[in-house]
């Protein structure tokens, strides 16, 4: 490393070749510019505070460096930006049990005695995936099979949706689950054949009542957690993440990285909730910390549900269920306040809408409220998912900027046909049009709901069609968004959306040096290529921080 005194100079005289420190060289490189379009490079040259300090294009003279890395070729791409993503769910999700590719309930049991094993030291064994279903069983699984394989500490395992949990006898005991049991309503306890004794399984919100037994995360399980999230994350190629819903417990995991020099994913955070905001923020959103890797920029806030659970918030009835219009979670009096109380702190507000009324709702509550607060403020609308065409150029306006997860649209096709109807799809999940009236896009994935997966977000922005080429020329394939615009969703507009524009998300001199080398262009290779794109290498603020095999 070179001195204090050599990087202020670099920083005042940008790009002077003699005081550079990397040059990758031969890679095919490309980026979003300052205009907005993609521009190619063959090399690039990092200086000693990991930002990038020279672009060289093709015919252009190296500059003499210290370090020299062969990119041999390949193509290097910014690393890409998850615009959405929930960074500790992630994390706990790749340090519990996974049964979702079980194909029996013994196959299953005897996973999960192996893990129960591979983890003496946890006191709770929790895992996820399930699917009685997938395995042929005709009926839930038992506490007491569940016993069979692991009796020496409680075992709590949700099934595949999400929306039941599987417990054992210690479990349920931890639990106080007795006979006498109640579930809660909107929930239902499973009985044995006596009609009785609880079985072990737990639907909906009878989940709650074992979920409030299982014991909060430790520091350290936290940490570890973190770090299995990175992986995660390198792994596909993501450098940048914004975590939507963070709470202080998370951020002092975040800083506790970031302090120890462990933290290699750039965090834009968005504080779980008005409390947290405050907890963690105080006053305002934070400095950028850790060489740009940390920032709270604002509080994440929840207007209505999902459709899969009608929680969505709808202007008429679901076409599945009628009279059922789901439920706002906000009155308009706490919307505006809550969006008040963030821009006055100069927090940046970003709500989660998905149905017609919900998007209709905020829409309307940030144009009633944006006047009075000057400056950038980048309302973000959170999914964005159905919204009435009638509404949808106010997505255009004040600012705001839809933060969408392509993948989202080929798990909910189905779904979302049956809960609206067919003539009610316009507006649903609509990126070009929101490009064309003038909004901007940001494209994330909402792991761990989804995977985090780039680049099959990337292919679905461009297909509106899942990894087996279903439907056949694309869903509502108006709203294919061009390549160069599929690009800029997963780079550059996912860090404007954080405020990060200038720091990362483009490879420009002045940014961070965060890139990765894959066997694709994506913009050229077909829509398969670029959903099975491998990542070679990932780099974050100059330095590598993950090597495929
Ligand atoms: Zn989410």
């Amino acid at each position: 490393m070179k001195t204090k005194y050599l990087a202020a100079l670099l920083a005042t005289t940008i790009a002077v070749p003699a005081h550079a420190d990397v040059l990758v060289d031969n890679v095919s490189g490309i980026t979003m510019d300052e205009e907005g379009k993609v521009k190619r490079f063959e090399a690039l040259v990092i200086d000693d505070d990991g930002r990038i300090a020279q672009l060289i294009e093709r015919g252009e003279d190296r500059p003499r460096t210290d370090y020299r890395e062969d990119g041999e070729g390949r193509v290097m791409l910014p690393g890409m930006i998850d615009a959405h993503a929930h960074v500790m769910g992630v994390g706990f999700g790749a340090l519990t049990l996974d049964l979702s590719d079980t194909n029996s309930l013994d196959e299953a049991l005897e996973r999960i005695r192996t893990f129960a094993a591979e983890n003496e030291a946890r006191p709770w064994i929790l895992g996820r995936g399930w699917n009685q279903e997938k395995w042929g069983l005709g009926r839930f699984p038992t506490a007491a099979e569940l016993d069979s394989a692991v009796a020496d500490r409680p075992v709590y395992l949700e099934r595949v949706d999400g929306h039941a949990g599987w417990a054992n006898t210690l479990a349920m005991q931890a639990a106080g689950i007795t006979a006498a049991s109640k579930a809660p309503s909107g929930g239902k306890i499973e009985l044995l054949a006596d009609k009785k004794t609880p079985s072990g399984v737990f639907i909906d919100l009878a989940m709650d009542l074992v979920n409030k037994a299982v014991p909060a995360p430790r520091a350290v399980e936290r940490d570890l957690a973190l770090a299995e999230a990175q992986k995660v994350f390198h792994r596909y190629g993501i450098t940048a993440v914004a975590d939507m819903g963070t709470t202080i417990e998370d951020w002092q995991s975040f800083r506790r990285a970031g302090d120890a020099g462990s933290l290699n994913l750039r965090i834009m955070s968005y504080a779980f909730g008005p409390e947290q905001m405050v907890l963690i923020g105080g006053s305002g959103p934070s400095l950028w910390l850790y060489d740009d890797k940390l920032r709270l920029n604002g509080v994440k806030l929840y207007l209505d549900g999902a459709l899969g659970s009608r929680g969505a918030w709808l202007k008429r009835p679901y076409a599945d269920d009628p009279g059922n219009y789901g439920l706002p979670l906000q009155t308009p009096a706490q919307l505006r306040n809550n969006l008040v109380r963030a821009a006055q702190g100069g927090f940046q507000p970003a709500v989660h809408a998905i149905g017609t009324a919900a998007n209709a709702e905020l829409l309307n509550a940030i144009d009633e409220i944006a006047g009075s607060f000057d400056g950038d403020r980048r309302w973000r609308v959170e999914h964005a998912q159905i919204v009435d065409p009638a509404d949808l150029p106010k997505l255009a306006d004040n600012g705001i900027i839809a933060s969408m997860q392509p993948l989202h649209q080929t798990s909910d096709r189905l779904m979302a046909e049956a809960r609206l109807g067919m003539d009610r799809l316009d507006g649903a999940y609509a990126w070009n049009t929101i490009l064309d009236l003038g909004g901007t896009l940001a494209f994330g994935s909402d792991a761990p709901v989804e995977p985090a997966d780039a680049f099959a977000g990337y292919a679905v922005a461009i297909t509106r069609m899942d990894a087996n080429g279903e439907p056949f020329g694309g869903w509502l394939p108006s709203e294919r968004v061009n390549r160069e615009q599929a690009l800029a969703g997963f780079t550059s507009k996912a860090a404007y959306a954080g405020f990060a524009e200038g720091r990362f998300g483009r490879l420009l001199p002045g940014e961070r040096a965060d890139f990765i080398l894959v066997d694709n262009d994506p913009l050229l290779a077909t829509p398969e290529e670029i959903r099975a794109t491998k990542v070679f290498e990932t780099w974050v603020n100059g330095r590598k921080v993950y090597e495929a095999d």
